[in-house]
């Protein structure tokens, strides 16, 4: 069994933390938390061990919190920690990881540098084989490469222009979002999700540009793919069908939005609503010539737990992608086909 914990238990965290609990090959140690907050109080609540810095030791047992140690105390009891605290958190752990000499993996809120490789499981699970520092890529970027490497089983992909519809928050989160206006992401193009995707597919000619939306339920992204050779829309809804983290949303089901996407989790009974799957809108394939245009959607709050997973499982030296793809999918209920 591969000891597992989790630093951070945040939108994040929870569900990765979660997902390890599902794995016939994973324990898990413990969640380390550094505010006394109701996540805290839940993960508690379902029996989870809860690590602690020491300086705050005092506060979580005022409240009634049982803890199980320290940070420190997590990690070096751990074979791999997966950070999940906020973008650029994970970079200052990074030294507790490597002075305990523990495997950690990052998030894609980290700079790419953090890690000796950055990771998509459909794209280049076995460049993260036996590393000690992984960085699973963000949630859009998960998306674009599951994407764009299931695409490259119809043609060799040339170049990828596409445009990224951001949910302008998660839905717990009480800050202050757009209500008003759709916000050009820092009005820069490319978006820095072509350069994330540049960290995996290292010469892919792609642009991107990214815009935020009043939304908090899922992203969009509207994508135009040219390959090397004409393409057939049966061709690449064959791929999409055939490829588990990747789901079809039919037109006579009448799902229209990512409200309804999540309406049919809920229905489902997935846990959390989640779809860790990209939800790929079947009308919306088109292709003429050498190029096809899709839109789909993702789902922020899950997409990137799969590859957490099997970012765990390479770097611990399990070395046969299709059969740790296969464990995680069957455990998480992670599908191909259509939703419904
Ligand atoms: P979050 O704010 O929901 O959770 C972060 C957790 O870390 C919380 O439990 C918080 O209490 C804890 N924390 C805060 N400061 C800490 C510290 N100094 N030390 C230890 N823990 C601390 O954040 P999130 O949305 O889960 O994001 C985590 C990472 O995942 C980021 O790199 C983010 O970019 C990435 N990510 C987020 C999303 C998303 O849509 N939310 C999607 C993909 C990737």
């Amino acid at each position: 069994m591969i000891r597992v914990s989790v630093n951070g238990y945040g939108t994040i965290g929870k569900r990765v933390a979660s997902a390890i609990l599902a794995q016939p090959d994973m324990k898990l140690l413990g969640v380390a938390k550094t505010t006394p907050n109701y996540e805290a109080f839940t993960a508690s609540k379902l029996g989870i061990n809860l690590y602690v810095p020491e300086s705050s030791i005092k506060e979580f047992e005022e409240v009634g919190l049982k803890i199980a140690g320290t940070v420190e105390d997590m990690v070096r009891n751990s074979d791999v920690v997966v950070d999940a605290t906020p973008n650029g958190v994970g970079a200052q752990y990074k030294q507790l990881y490597q002075l305990s000499k523990r495997k950690a993996v990052f998030q894609g809120g980290e700079k790419s540098n953090v890690a000796d490789v950055s990771f998509s499981a459909l794209c280049n699970y076995s460049e993260a084989l036996n590393k000690d520092y992984v960085r699973v890529v963000s949630c859009n970027t998960t998306a674009l490469l599951r994407t764009i490497c299931s695409l490259g089983k119809v043609s060799k992909v040339q170049k990828v222009r596409g445009t990224i519809v951001r949910r302008a928050a998660d839905p717990k989160e009480v800050k202050e979002i757009p209500i008003s206006s759709l916000v050009p992401n820092t009005a820069r193009v490319p978006s820095h999700h072509a350069k994330d995707v540049n960290t995996v597919l290292k010469d892919l000619d792609i642009v991107t540009m990214a815009i935020i939306a009043p939304t908090t339920l899922m992203h969009m992204h509207l994508l135009n793919v040219t390959f090397s050779t004409k393409v057939s829309r049966e061709d690449i809804l064959e791929v999409f069908k055939n490829t588990p983290r990747i789901i079809l949303i039919r037109s006579k089901t009448k799902v229209n939005s990512t409200a309804e996407i999540l309406e049919v989790a809920r229905d489902l009974g997935r846990p959390r609503n989640d779809i860790q799957e990209v939800a790929v809108f079947e009308d919306s394939v088109y292709t003429s010539g050498n190029e096809a245009f899709v839109m789909y959607a993702v789902h922020q709050e899950s997409i990137v737990v799969p590859e957490n997973i099997d970012a765990i499982r390479a770097m611990t030296g399990f070395n046969d992608v299709d059969t740790s793809i296969k464990i995680t999918n069957s455990t998480l209920g992670i599908r191909g086909g259509y939703i419904i």
